[in-house]
């Protein structure tokens, strides 16, 4: 069954002008009335009026006088970043992290905290729910909150709010943790896919920011999943779950995933591969360092200091990381791919081999023309991306703001 998107208003017009300038604020210092409405081909009277309610909330400065063509002069306007701030919260299998950010994605406090996501959502949230007040209470004076982001690991119903496989969240298929967190608090709260957060965040702040183009993210940790911008918004299908590449095939005689699917891409490509597969082989690698530790990183170390079987399990690893890579760059036609996760602590030689396994299964055309590489990004990306998710909606929904602040 198809639904209408509802008609656009008079109203929706006045947002979509705001945000259509917030957009602009964000992505360059100082801008000048003339010089906004140039570039968004606004009438120069609602520029004047949509930045004149801006000075009123306190989003925009006036800063100094700028000369522009024929040395005319003009008021030169800038976004007041750090008058907000918005809270970006990751939940993961064994730990949440919680950061406080300004609007530029500044970012004030930053914290980790341990979780067991086996023992059920109960405990878990209720932390989450304790670490989120006590910051909203730490600043309520100021108001100066004015959204929550949180990011979900996948496979993530996100119109519902779910987790789907349960093998990792035992019990937490079971709740809406978009309706659990929703409810505790008086600030909007937004949720996204934890790799969408960290694409989002690549697409800002990452090397290769841009403006316009297809950026494909693949984070890998405990599974992989993967991000999908396309000219800066975030690509998500039907029910969300868009950019779920784990859970496509790689093996097509692989073992059977809780999915339903066989030989899913995460089986053979995450950190908990990554150790099954050296725990397995160590019987016939009597002489390899990983004998005494195999965590994620000693296989990284040993990787990277020739040992044979982290030599062997990674190269493994890389050849279907390679096949998934290969397939989502021929569906979408990305110009960026860029690996994140735990998974880029092995740096620059796996890297190499992984671009050697792509290059070798993708027209030289398209080779040529895909960058892949490493995150750039040296803080949390995931939880800086939760962040970002909160600050566009709360932007692009002025009226929030408006309620927010009472005004
Ligand atoms: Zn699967």
């Amino acid at each position: 069954m198809y639904t209408r998107k509802k008609g656009t208003n008079l109203l929706d017009v006045q947002e979509m002008n705001r945000s259509l300038l917030i957009k602009l604020l964000r992505s360059n210092n100082v801008w000048t009335r003339a010089g906004l409405a140039k570039a968004t081909g606004l009438k120069r009277a609602t520029i004047s009026n949509i930045i004149n309610d801006f000075l009123d909330w306190g989003l925009v400065n006036e800063i100094g006088i700028l000369y522009g063509e024929k040395n005319r002069r003009s008021i030169g306007i800038s976004l007041r970043s750090d008058k907000y701030r918005v809270i970006g919260v990751r939940l993961s299998r064994n730990f949440f992290s919680i950061g406080l950010f300004d609007l530029a994605g500044v970012e004030y406090s930053y914290k980790v905290e341990k979780i067991d996501a086996l023992a059920g959502p109960d405990i878990a949230l209720k932390k989450i729910k304790k670490e989120i007040t006590n910051l909203v209470e730490k600043n309520r004076q100021q108001k100066k909150i004015i959204g929550i982001g949180i990011a979900i690991p996948g496979p993530y119903f996100r119109n519902e709010g779910r987790i789907v496989l349960m093998t990792e969240f035992p019990g937490w298929d079971k709740i809406s943790i978009k309706n659990e967190l929703k409810k505790a608090f008086d600030i909007p709260v937004y949720f996204e896919h934890d790799a969408n957060a960290a694409a989002i965040a690549e697409w800002w702040y990452g090397t290769h920011s841009r403006e316009s183009g297809t950026l494909i993210f693949i984070f890998i940790t405990e599974g992989v999943g993967s991000g999908i911008v396309i000219d800066g918004n975030l690509y998500r299908g039907n029910l969300g779950i868009a950019g779920e590449i784990g859970h496509t095939t790689v093996k097509a005689d692989g073992p059977k995933c809780e999915c339903g699917n066989n030989g899913c891409l995460e089986h053979y490509c995450s950190t908990i591969a990554l150790v099954r597969e050296v725990k397995n082989g160590l019987i016939n690698y009597p002489q390899s360092i990983l004998n005494k530790d195999y965590s994620v990183n000693s296989i990284f170390s040993a990787f990277n200091s020739e040992d044979k079987l982290a030599d062997k399990v990674i190269k493994e690893f890389l050849k279907f990381l390679g096949y998934g890579i290969v397939n989502v760059v021929n569906s979408f036609n990305p110009d960026l791919v860029i690996i994140g996760g735990e998974i880029i602590q092995a740096g620059p030689k796996l890297l190499e081999i992984l671009k050697s396994s792509v290059k070798e299964h993708l027209l030289p055309e398209i080779y040529n023309n895909t960058i892949l590489e490493f995150s750039s990004l040296k803080s949390d990306e995931v939880v800086l991306g939760a962040s970002l998710i909160a600050i566009n909606k709360v932007l692009q929904n002025l009226s929030l703001l408006k309620e927010h602040l009472n005004i």
